[in-house]
């Protein structure tokens, strides 16, 4: 009994610790510039240390520079870079700030300077290879020797497992990113912990043959959930964006550090977490391209691999202008994607028992509330005031944990831009709101660009815990409609 006091006691803490609210103050024009400079700490180049030492091949972004391109009155800009899709790649676009983020060779960067002389740009990441080494995660891999070559392996150590038993409650676990198999590793463990709550159910194998598991958080002795609100979220399915997929598990904890003092809360709701949702890209992630965003299966090119997850679900589905090796490849039918298929048959199976009223997608970055429909402007949402009224106090309750302004736009908005038309077709927001979800979001976390995809893992906490803030005002709001 002594061990559980300590524990409720630590979980008490914790949540006082997580209501102390900040008071920055909001740069109202972080939205197209960011308003810090990208601070890191003075460390060693990459290319000073024996390639043995690196996370990842690091080579392969050498000579590469991320920069904002502002293009509102540069229509020539425009079609140039619509001619050259396969010289850069694209890592946020904003369609209301008229700015796209390119990750680009330094050659090419010089090519689009000369070419347009007034272009209004900055400099995002500057060195992009020596970036992704300074905010790689330590003390995880092991080195895997095989005949071809030898190889990182990211694992759970005994390390890392005893850490992760002693510290299950505690935010440790947050202090960095973690690699595949220590989340499942700290899921077992949470499972273990909440018998008859948490059950980590597999739901399918990926392409690479790796599970595909759900956390699902409910009162498990009770056998019909008909009457329970589902909420569902979700978090990695595109690759790079790590601090969605921690900011999954970090909902994971707070719901049951809640539930530890608030049990009825399972009365009313269940809870679906996905906090992989690719799990084969994010493994990619970890042992040979940190950027990289779609899943991993074979596509009708040899050599081109993935499909993006986010453009393979079965609603307003229209095949991509992105080539197979492109990261908006949609495949060439819906639910090519396997996760996407895997989804889909869960909830046929489980949409008997459950009543799915929410559904939250976590990506990154830009610090937005996106509400349905992506794939055009043009059609109506069934319910739009409330969603709009219901995202705004989402990013009210954000803004009071944190500080930081999400901005609320529909996701068409987001999506559609002058570059690309086809980017808004298929989306899990649209599927999940339109078949499935009463009430749907996706949710661009942090930041604004200071970092990017490679965001620092300093922010792990502050964003999961803001994050947290707005689903509990979402659950208030949803449990309070009737
Ligand atoms: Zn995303």
């Amino acid at each position: 009994m002594g061990e559980l006091h300590k524990l409720l006691a630590l979980a008490i803490a914790l949540v006082m610790v997580s209501q102390c609210n900040g008071f920055l103050q909001q740069n109202p024009f972080s939205l197209l510039w960011p308003s810090e400079p990208a601070v890191s700490e003075p460390s060693l180049h990459f290319s000073t240390l024996d390639p043995d030492k690196h996370p990842i091949n690091l080579y392969q972004y050498t000579n590469t520079t991320v920069i904002r391109i502002k293009y509102d009155t540069q229509d020539q800009l425009v079609q140039y870079l619509k001619a050259i899709p396969k010289d850069y790649g694209i890592w946020s676009k904003s369609a209301s700030a008229k700015t796209i983020d390119l990750q680009l060779s330094t050659v090419d960067y010089l090519k689009l300077l000369a070419k347009f002389d007034d272009m209004d740009y900055q400099i995002l990441v500057e060195d992009l290879a020596q970036t992704v080494f300074e905010t790689f995660p330590e003390n995880h891999q092991e080195t895997i020797n095989t005949e071809e070559n030898s190889e990182f392996k990211y694992k759970a150590t005994e390390e890392v497992i005893r850490e992760t038993k002693a510290n299950v409650f505690s935010e440790l676990f947050f202090k960095d990113y973690r690699p595949l198999e220590t989340i499942e590793a700290w899921l077992d463990i949470i499972q273990q912990s909440f018998p008859g709550v948490v059950k980590v159910e597999e739901i399918g194998k990926t392409f690479e043959g790796r599970p595909y598991n759900i956390v699902h958080v409910s009162d498990h002795s009770v056998d019909d959930h008909s009457e329970k609100k589902t909420i569902v979220i979700n978090g990695g399915i595109h690759a790079r964006e790590w601090i969605s997929v921690s900011s999954v598990c970090y909902q994971i904890y707070s719901m049951l550090n809640v539930y530890m003092t608030q049990p009825e809360i399972l009365q009313e709701l269940d809870f679906i977490f996905v906090p992989l949702s690719n799990p084969d890209g994010y493994e990619y992630t970890w042992s040979t391209d940190r950027l990289w965003r779609k899943n991993r299966q074979t596509t009708i090119l040899p050599r081109c691999y993935g499909i993006d997850i986010d453009h393979s679900y079965d609603f307003h589905w229209t095949k991509s202008s992105d080539w197979p090796c492109g990261e908006e490849y949609s495949g060439e039918h819906p639910y090519e994607a396997v996760e996407a298929q895997i989804w889909e048959d869960y909830l046929n199976k489980t949409n008997a028992h459950h009543e799915i009223y929410g559904y939250i997608d976590l990506h990154s970055y830009s610090e937005e509330i996106l509400f349905p429909f992506a794939y055009s402007c043009s059609s109506e949402p069934r319910d739009e005031e409330n969603l709009i009224e219901l995202a705004y106090g989402i990013s009210k309750a954000i803004r009071l944990q944190s500080g930081k302004f999400y901005n609320v736009l529909p996701a068409c908005q987001d999506k559609d831009s002058d570059l690309l038309p086809d980017l808004g077709s298929g989306t899990s927001l649209d599927f999940m709101y339109h078949n499935k979800a009463f009430w749907a979001y996706q949710l661009k976390l942090r930041d604004t660009g200071n970092h990017g995809f490679l965001l620092p893992p300093k922010f792990i906490e502050p964003v999961g815990a803001e994050i947290f803030a707005g689903i509990q005002y979402f659950i208030k709001f949803i449990t309070e409609d009737d």
